[in-house]
């Protein structure tokens, strides 16, 4: 008898993460490990889940509780086949780069962009123990060079870092069989979001990187399953 397959994803507890553990749990049959910085939050969101979905207390920004977290999962499951760096925070719309609250833009990266790094290297020894291993990096068009313009600097930053660190990690990893992509959303009705497309949309090309086959691509960025420019 196969394994079931053991997902993590960050900031699970509400928004897109939320809807990708999901998916993931009852249309892929994965084993969901619910990602919250709040216990209490995750357990609910775990409940609504459904499934056999677990928590996790894990804070990204917050280097004990990433250690906690992965070392529950080791001695738990020995193991980990999919993890999705869900969590982020702050859309400055309000901020300019050239007058930006500095203070606030680092903030921003420590869970946008340190928080999937530090995720990531806990990660990696698990992944390599699983089958298939993926790990898809939530982004954002906002972090994309190619359509770079004024606001938003600590979150559009931190995610051209983000995608940064997804293609080095992917080359880096290839030879081990773990594919690495980023993935926007698209405009998504979600707390951040505000207003956009249903969240099972959004959720949906999480999913689709997370998922992906042996043969699928690695060092990606996409939407909706399809590439994006960087
Ligand atoms: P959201 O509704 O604001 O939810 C964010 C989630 O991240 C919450 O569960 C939050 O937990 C968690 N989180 C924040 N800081 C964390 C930390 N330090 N450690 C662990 N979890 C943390 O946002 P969303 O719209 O679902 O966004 C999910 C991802 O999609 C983000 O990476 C975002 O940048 C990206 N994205 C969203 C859109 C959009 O239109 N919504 C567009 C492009 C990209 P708490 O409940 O504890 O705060």
């Amino acid at each position: 008898m196969t394994k079931q397959r053991i997902a993590l994803v960050t900031g699970a507890n509400r928004g897109i993460g939320k809807e990708v553990a999901r998916q993931l749990s009852h249309d892929h049959g994965l084993k969901v490990l619910v990602g919250s910085r709040d216990l209490e939050r995750g357990q609910e969101a775990a409940h609504q889940i459904g499934h056999g979905a677990d928590t996790l207390q894990l804070d990204v920004s917050d280097p004990t509780s990433v250690v906690a977290a992965f070392s529950r999962i080791e001695a738990d499951y020995g193991r980990l086949e999919i993890l999705v760096n869900n969590a982020g925070v702050d859309y400055d719309t309000d901020q300019q780069a050239h007058t930006a609250d500095l203070a606030r833009v680092h903030r921003a990266f420590e869970t946008n962009l340190f928080g999937p790094w530090a995720t990531t290297i806990a990660a990696v020894p698990l992944l390599k123990q699983g089958q298939n291993a993926r790990i898809v990096n939530v982004s954002s068009g906002a972090g994309a060079f190619s359509g770079m313009s004024s606001g938003t600097p600590g979150y559009g930053i931190s995610k051209a870092a983000l995608n940064a660190l997804t293609l080095k990690t992917a080359a880096e990893l290839k030879s081990k069989r773990i594919l690495v992509n980023a993935v926007c959303p698209g405009w998504v009705a979600t707390d951040m979001g505000g207003g956009g497309r249903p969240v099972s949309e959004g959720a949906a090309g999480v999913v689709w990187a997370a998922t992906l086959p042996d043969t699928g691509p690695t060092g990606g960025f996409f939407r909706d399953g399809q590439p994006i420019d960087w």
